[in-house]
């Protein structure tokens, strides 16, 4: 009874274990295509025809398990009929292979997510291999969507509902530890033992955790308790109007239990019309946004050892991001203290990074090292420079730096506001250098700019762009204009919320109104984050036009913002006083939007990137623009179809 199809390889061994290896063909990755699901429907039909004595599901792709669901087909969906077929296909498939006569388990290795977390789940057991790639979650509702092929009901019986919500409202995935502390997993194993792990444990007849919950929560009364308090903690962090994924999985799991296809198609909440809605279509194409950032840095970028100059605020967590990665730093600043605190902040972010390893924690340390005299240069495949905002200061470094760095070594500059081509004017070889423009705080934010002047080499851009995936960042490709594209979009966008504050509206009220707009921090708390002095520097370097009185006038005092504790707002321990309930005009975020949107369709126009869809990426992945809105525009091109 063995199948070697197309997507599915199925064999049995020796102790009549059937072994079905997923493949999908002419992929990296396994997404649930509807042609795959239709084999594995084909290869179920044949274990029920002849019973093996266990069945094993495992990946034959080094890159994971199963990524879910296949986000083409998902897209690609236009009608109620079509959504509730794919939702039949998977819940009908699920509910037979948990059915199945004989014990079955999920051997997970690498992410498993989504509709790849639904089908584990609809097997009798789960092994997860302890290595960093094991993530196990159902980030449907950061797409705008729910669990529907089964995920919403098997979890919460198995694990609680309370934890099982809180990993379905959030998206978030787990490690695999974590999923099998929290009981979605039955063991954790080191890779070397998986295959044996997973024979034992089919084979071993124990009792497989036999979803706890399942009884009680059959219970709708109990559901709705339940539902009720998720849905206040979740009202008070989420708009339902901006994500109305996660209120509409509450309501589905409350009525039904997690049936989605028990909701009639006409309900706002049902699965054909979350499908179809504006939120799902932007997340979805965010999501695939991303997927393309992160491929254009599909490139060797052959480099092992980095040198970062500058260890201030930017260097310092440069190089700390980079010793997290793997890579091997040396960090240098004119300023000894500098290097010492960067080092101190190393020591934080490795606890954080690796809680009880005290061996990893200890590796990401070695790979920092302290380089006061800068004798990393000379081995370095990559130097960073972060050093002071000042053309001389750069060009001098760069000129040093060149004469003693490897020919193949890459130059890179951190700079916000200076040309690429200034400070490459000394250089004899201006073709190794470009912009690397990392985001504050560094690592938090998840764009980095690549900056190309007319001078860079493009392998030189390419192997930078894939350093910057290597760092478990997105990569986007910039011309080396004034701002770059995030900067020059987002400065307008500042200056017309100060111009707000000089005409006599509270900083708060402003900021209220834009995260009431789905902006994740206010412009004004943002200013006061950037520092004060560095925004006024912005806007005249890029002509913004007349200085907001109260930015200058704050510069002039010395309130700098968070660096100075005072500046719009007064700063206590590292948060701004925001009391004070005065409320924003109507039409408030519309005019503070309309400058970010004329800058956004500027960039365009002058080519900063090569099209529309990676000036909405910039401003979603680097600036924080709203997700749900699909970028300025998109979201501008959405208002005129609708006007
Ligand atoms: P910072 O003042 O915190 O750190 C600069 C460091 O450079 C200091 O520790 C200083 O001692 C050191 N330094 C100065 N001259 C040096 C030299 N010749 N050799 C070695 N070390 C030298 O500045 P920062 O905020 O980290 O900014 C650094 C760079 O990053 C700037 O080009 C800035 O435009 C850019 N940048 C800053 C941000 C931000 O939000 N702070 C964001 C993106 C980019």
């Amino acid at each position: 009874m063995n199948h070697h199809g197309h997507h599915l390889r199925l064999e049995r061994d020796w102790e009549g274990v059937a072994w079905l290896m997923l493949d999908r063909a002419g992929e990296r990755v396994n997404t649930l295509s509807a042609e795959l699901l239709e084999e594995l429907t084909e290869v179920v039909g044949m274990l029920e025809a002849e019973p093996p004595s266990g069945l094993v599901i495992a990946s034959a792709k080094s890159e994971g398990f199963c990524a879910g669901a296949d986000l083409d087909e998902v897209s690609a969906i236009t009608t109620a009929a079509a959504a509730r077929e794919l939702v039949e296909r998977g819940w009908k498939l699920f509910e037979r292979i948990s059915r199945l006569p004989f014990p079955t388990l999920a051997l997970i290795r690498g992410h498993c997510l989504g509709g790849g977390l639904e089908l584990a789940l609809a097997c009798s057991y789960r092994i997860v291999v302890d290595e960093p790639a094991t993530r196990l979650g159902l980030p449907e509702v950061r797409l705008g969507l729910v669990p529907a092929w089964g995920g919403m009901r098997r979890l919460p019986a198995l694990i609680g509902p309370s934890g099982a919500l809180d990993l379905m409202l959030s998206g978030r995935d787990l490690s695999a530890r974590s999923a099998w502390k929290l009981g979605l997993a039955d063991v954790c194993v080191p890779p070397r033992v998986m295959e044996n792990a997973a024979r034992a444990v089919v084979m071993s007849g124990r009792h497989c955790r036999h979803l706890p919950w399942r009884d009680v929560l059959k219970a709708t009364v109990l559901r709705r308790v339940v539902a009720a308090q998720a849905r206040k903690r979740l009202a008070s962090r989420v708009r339902k109007d901006h994500y109305p994924a996660p209120f509409a999985l509450l309501d589905l799991w409350a009525r039904h239990g997690g049936d989605t296809l028990a909701e009639p198609d006409e309900s706002p909440v049902s699965i054909a019309a979350l499908l179809r809605s504006d939120t799902a279509r932007e997340l979805l194409r965010v999501f695939r946004l991303r997927e393309r950032l992160r491929r254009s840095g599909n490139v060797a970028h052959q480099v092992a050892q980095v040198h970062v100059v500058g260890a201030g605020t930017m260097g310092g967590d440069i190089a700390i991001l980079c010793a997290a990665s793997g890579f091997r730093v040396t960090l240098q600043d004119a300023r000894g203290e500098a290097v010492a605190a960067a080092v101190g902040r190393a020591a934080q972010r490795a606890r954080q990074l690796h809680p009880r390893d005290p061996l990893a924690e200890r590796d990401l340390l070695d790979r920092l090292v302290p380089d006061t005299e800068g004798h990393g240069v000379r081995r370095a495949d990559l130097i960073i420079e972060a050093v002071v905002e000042d053309i001389e200061v750069k060009r001098r470094l760069f000129a040093e730096l060149e004469a003693r760095a490897r020919p193949d070594a890459l130059l890179a500059t951190n700079t916000s506001s200076l040309a690429l081509e200034d400070i490459a004017a000394g250089l004899s070889d201006p073709a190794r250098m470009i912009g690397l423009h990392f985001f504050n705080p560094v690592a938090k934010m998840p764009l980095v700019e690549v900056v190309a002047a007319g001078h860079s080499n493009a392998s030189v851009i390419a192997r930078a762009t894939g350093f910057v995936v290597a760092l478990g960042k997105l990569p986007l490709q910039v011309s080396s204009a004034p701002g770059f594209l995030v900067n020059a979009v987002l400065a307008p966008y500042l200056f017309e919320a100060l111009r707000c504050v000089d005409e006599g509206l509270a900083p708060s009220a402003v900021d209220r109104a834009m995260q009431e707009a789905g902006m994740p921090v206010g412009p004004l708390e943002l200013v006061d984050r950037i520092g004060l002095d560095v925004a006024l520097a912005a806007g005249r370097a890029l002509g913004l036009g007349p200085v907001p009185a109260c930015l200058s006038e704050a510069v002039e005092q010395g309130r700098l913002g968070l660096k100075s504790g005072h500046g719009l707002y007064e700063w206590v321990d590292g948060a701004p006083q925001q009391d004070g309930d005065e409320t924003a005009p109507d039409g408030l975020a519309a005019r503070l939007f309309a400058p970010l949107d004329d800058a956004a369709r500027d960039a365009l126009a002058r080519g900063v990137v090569a099209d529309a869809d990676l000036v909405d990426a910039g401003l979603i992945f680097g600036a924080g623009y709203p997700p749900f809105t699909g970028g300025p525009l998109r979201r501008a091109a959405r208002s005129q179809e609708t006007a």
